[in-house]
């Protein structure tokens, strides 16, 4: 269980596309944050978005 707002303190690092690092998960999610729905959400997301990294590198 995260306190209020400790997900502020490291939102940033987590949104930093530059680094070979993506994050996903509930907590990550745009809508629905704390349910499976944006664990789901989420897991798309950050899926969709390596597939674009992956490709404009080839
Ligand atoms: C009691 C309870 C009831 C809930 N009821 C509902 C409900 O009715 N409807 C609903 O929509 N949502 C419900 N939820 C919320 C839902 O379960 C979560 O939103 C969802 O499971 C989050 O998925 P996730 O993949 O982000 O995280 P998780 O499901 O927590 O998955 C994270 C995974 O990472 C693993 N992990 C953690 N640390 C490490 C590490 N260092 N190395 C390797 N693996 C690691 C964990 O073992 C776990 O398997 C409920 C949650 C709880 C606790």
């Amino acid at each position: 269980m995260l306190a209020p707002n400790q997900l502020d303190a490291v939102a940033h690092a987590a949104r930093d596309t530059a680094r070979r690092i993506r994050l996903a998960g509930s907590d990550h999610a745009r809508d629905w944050a704390g349910f499976i729905d944006g664990a789901i959400e989420s897991g798309l997301h950050t899926a969709h978005q390596i597939i674009t990294d992956l490709e404009s590198e080839n």
